[in-house]
């Protein structure tokens, strides 16, 4: 099985295990870190808030870990 797209980075992860699955979005390991740390006067806020908006959007939130291994 390939690795499921990141909708931040846009990158396929090696680690398919490795990630979170949002209303069926993926997101990455590596982005979703990087989330957690993500503070609101960082550069990248406006970017990944963008990415994200659509999954927002959609109402409920409800991130759900899945291991896949
Ligand atoms: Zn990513």
């Amino acid at each position: 099985m390939t690795g499921a797209k990141c909708l931040v980075c846009n990158s396929t992860s090696p680690d398919y295990g490795a990630g979170l699955f949002i209303q069926g979005n993926f997101l990455c390991d590596c982005c979703e870190e990087m989330i957690i740390s993500l503070k609101a006067e960082d550069i990248y806020y406006p970017f990944v808030k963008n990415s994200l908006k659509k999954i927002w959007q959609a109402g409920s939130i409800r991130p759900e870990k899945r291991y896949l291994s």
